[in-house]
């Protein structure tokens, strides 16, 4: 294995222990997202590094995507997320189109705590989640400020950089920092050909 692909694995398991956190967090809270929002998927501001988006760069390589979809990123100049999804029917809601390799602040977002400069823990939330459940995201602040334990954002963004401090050092623009990925699986396959074909053939 690669470091690159070690790397990788790393961010994966990361994200795996993090949706188990914040899966407790969110029964324990007793509220969630709403059924079929996806409202902030089409903020224009989000962003991420390109560690985050790494295992998604290393999943499309095995499916003999990443070229498509570097390319597609070189001429989109939207600012919303390219996995981003809209409404398609009535029945089928719109949203992330590759859910499992979504950035870091997209599992964050909504169920996780930023601290101000006094040092108080407050839900990073969204609007609707706060009109939906006003009694709820208060106790939730209320119960933080005297200590309550809750998943804290920093924490989570410190141990990304644990597993590699120049690949998560700097956030970019949600799409820069997914084709800067991508670019960087494409030029390590280039380089280390044939096992970058072992490694579309074992998926
Ligand atoms: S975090 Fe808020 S805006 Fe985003 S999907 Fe959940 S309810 Fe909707």
């Amino acid at each position: 294995m690669s470091h690159l692909e070690d790397i990788s694995l790393k961010v994966e398991q990361f994200y795996t222990a993090l949706d188990k956190d914040l899966t407790t967090f969110q029964t324990q809270a007793k509220y969630s997202c709403i059924a079929g929002c996806s409202k902030c998927c089409t903020s224009p501001n989000i962003e991420a590094s390109i560690l985050e988006l790494l295992p998604y760069a290393f999943y499309l390589y095995k499916n003999n995507s990443a070229e498509i979809v570097y390319d597609r990123l070189l001429l989109n100049n939207s600012p919303i997320c390219n996995l981003y999804q809209p409404l398609q029917t009535t029945k089928q809601k719109g949203g992330c189109s590759s859910y499992t390799h979504r950035a870091l602040i997209c599992r964050l977002f909504g169920f996780s705590f930023t601290r101000n400069k006094t040092g108080e823990s407050t839900l990073l939330t969204c609007t609707t989640i706060k009109d939906t459940y006003p009694k709820i995201s208060e106790s939730l602040n209320i119960q933080a400020k005297k200590g309550l334990s809750v998943p804290l954002a920093t924490n989570y963004y410190n141990q990304l950089t644990d597993i590699d401090y120049n690949l998560s050092k700097q956030q970019f623009p949600i799409n820069e920092a997914m084709r800067l990925a991508i670019e960087m699986i494409l030029n390590h396959y280039h380089y280390s050909e044939p096992f970058g074909e072992d490694i579309k053939n074992a998926s």
